[in-house]
């Protein structure tokens, strides 16, 4: 057994994105202001902060201005430019109609145009001066549990083989200790899933479902954009079966941000949200915006479009879940930056009024909740409760779901209170070997790039001797069933080209492997949550490993 250091603090916050980082920074206020010194930190498995930070990102500041109140004072603001123009666009195959007015769930007055990247870099400089200490390079891999109680992280090994063996640089992870650990690490988060699993905290909640988001940063040519302009789209290049729809937002120095949300509940094997994405750009409403200009950068992320009926049970035992991971989003307004701060903020007040009671179990965490319900996020959240469930039915279908919405707070069909959802990889539909592949973008290098071209653009990296950090419980189902009833669809949703399934059919069996290209993962999570046998675990590789979201 290798020896491991350990680490004792009051609050561990892991995942350094908005939630932990205002959590974090609201906590060390708190504990600064009533002279009371408390060891806070927060654990990323990126690089650096903000290298794993991904959003579209249109930020509502109502959260902002509750933690930092003169944030529009500070020289090296977070956000980038205040929205301008604010247009909704439906798309057929060949134009567009726009809405004459947008809807109020779309409406972005008084929001900014911005990257997440620099709002966590800014918050992280924040919280440290606060008081906080904030550790990039240090991947959560295993919870830490006394019983049924979270006690707290064990951080990843660095400097394995790829069969695992310890090389001359081998450095065990370390024990970090905790009085309360809050987990802020994203959409289906490592330690999220197993504190979910092991504590059934899913139990009373409905199925959480996702989207995938993929985006390209592109450099215009100068004097082009007008800064703060935001375009949402629905329909093509997606079916009518599918949930999903695009953006494009001009940000300042003529950078174009465009992106397109796939639905990882879509019923073809063969959907793939980097090709939709490049479907989008080729669209004539589109295409003309990207004349002269280059790509940039390039990334994806998965979305949890669940909203309040898909919430996990937020506390248990030493244990808080925030942010993405507690499924805080808001999949009507395509927003989640906001909540993820509000989320960590009210854990950080959960966390305080615990620490003065010295009470750490689920009975005194459970005021996390009671918070909430009282909060204006709970209000936002409310009022979009049954907005995704509504497009199970379809994008007509959903649309009408969405405005019976409107006029009865978040009602749905049958002014059901609650519309039942459905896990998505459910729904995938089993089309055999080699399915009828969706139409693929023509790839031209110009507006268009196949996605290993893509993925250089993100900046991953990984060390290729270490072990392959996607976990295939059984690849057996991959090659004997997956290839004759779903035709692999993993080579088809990663947006990373991780996947290559080099199976033949022949008239016995089915032979071959699946490929695991895992050094090109953008961490998005989509295998974990989209594969339809559901044996597919991510897990972080070497800490400092990953994506460079500069900008994104
Ligand atoms: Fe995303 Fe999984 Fe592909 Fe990595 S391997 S890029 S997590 S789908």
């Amino acid at each position: 057994m290798p020896q491991r250091d350990q680490l004792e603090v009051d609050v561990l916050f892991v995942g350094a994105g908005p939630a932990s980082l205002a959590g974090a920074m609201l906590l060390a206020q708190r504990a600064r202001d009533a002279g009371r010194p408390l060891e806070i930190l927060v654990i990323e498995k990126g690089g650096e902060i903000g290298n794993h930070a991904f959003s579209g990102a249109v930020l509502d500041p109502r959260a902002l201005d509750e933690l930092v109140p003169d944030w529009r004072d500070d020289a090296q603001s977070p956000v980038d430019a205040p929205v301008g123009g604010d247009q909704l666009w439906f798309l057929t195959q060949g134009g567009k109609i726009k809405a004459p007015v947008t809807p109020p769930m779309m409406n972005n007055h008084g929001n900014y145009v911005t990257s997440l990247q620099r709002i966590v870099t800014w918050l992280a400089a924040r919280a440290e001066r606060s008081g906080a200490q904030v550790f990039p390079a240090f991947p959560g891999q295993e919870l830490l549990w006394e019983g049924e109680r979270v006690v707290g992280v064990r951080t990843g090994d660095k400097g394995r083989d790829k069969d695992g063996q310890p090389k001359s640089n081998y450095e065990p992870g370390a024990d970090i200790l905790a009085k309360i650990v809050i987990l802020g690490e994203g959409p289906r988060g490592t330690l999220a899933k197993q504190a979910i699993a092991k504590l059934d905290l899913d139990a009373q909640s409905e199925p959480q479902v996702y989207a995938t988001g993929v985006k390209e940063l592109w450099q215009c040519p100068a004097g082009t954009l007008q800064a703060g302009n935001v375009i949402h789209t629905l329909g093509y290049p997606n079916d009518f079966d599918t949930f999903g729809g695009g953006w494009i937002y001009s940000m300042s120095s003529d950078i174009l941000d465009i992106g397109f949300v796939t639905g990882l509940d879509a019923k073809d094997p063969t959907m793939d949200p980097h090709n939709q994405l490049q479907r989008f750009k080729l669209h004539p409403a589109v295409r003309p915006m990207l004349e002269g200009a280059k790509l940039l950068r390039y990334g994806a992320k998965a979305i949890p479009e669940g909203g309040l009926w898909a919430m996990p049970r937020g506390y248990a035992d030493g244990l808080l879940l925030i942010g993405d991971s507690g499924g805080f989003l808001n999949g009507m307004r395509l927003k989640g930056i906001h909540l993820a701060m509000k989320s960590g903020m009210l854990a950080a007040e959960t966390a305080w009024e615990a620490l003065q009671a010295e009470r750490f179990d689920a009975a005194q965490l459970a005021a996390y909740r009671t918070t909430f319900e009282r909060s204006w996020a709970f209000d936002e959240l409310r009022g979009a409760r049954n907005f995704h469930q509504g497009f199970n039915g379809g994008l007509v279908a959903g649309m009408l779901n969405v405005g019976l919405g409107m006029v009865t707070g978040g009602r749905g069909f049958g002014i059901a209170d609650k519309l039942p959802g459905e896990a998505g990889y459910l729904r995938m539909e089993k089309r055999g070997y080699r399915p009828k592949e969706s139409p693929r973008a023509a790839i031209d290098n110009v507006v268009t790039f196949d996605k290993l071209t893509d993925v250089y653009k993100s900046g991953t990296m990984h060390e290729e001797d270490q072990p392959c950090h996607l976990l295939i419980a059984d690849t057996n189902v991959c090659r004997d069933r997956c290839t004759v009833e779903y035709g692999n669809p993993c080579g088809y949703f990663c947006p990373a080209a991780v996947y290559e399934p080099l199976f033949e059919k022949t008239n016995r069996h089915v032979e071959g492997r699946l490929q695991i290209n895992f050094t090109n993962c953008v961490h998005c999570k989509t295998c974990d949550i989209a594969d339809p046998y559901q044996i597919i675990t991510w897990v972080p590789p070497q800490g400092g490993e990953g994506p460079v979201y500069t900008g994104m």
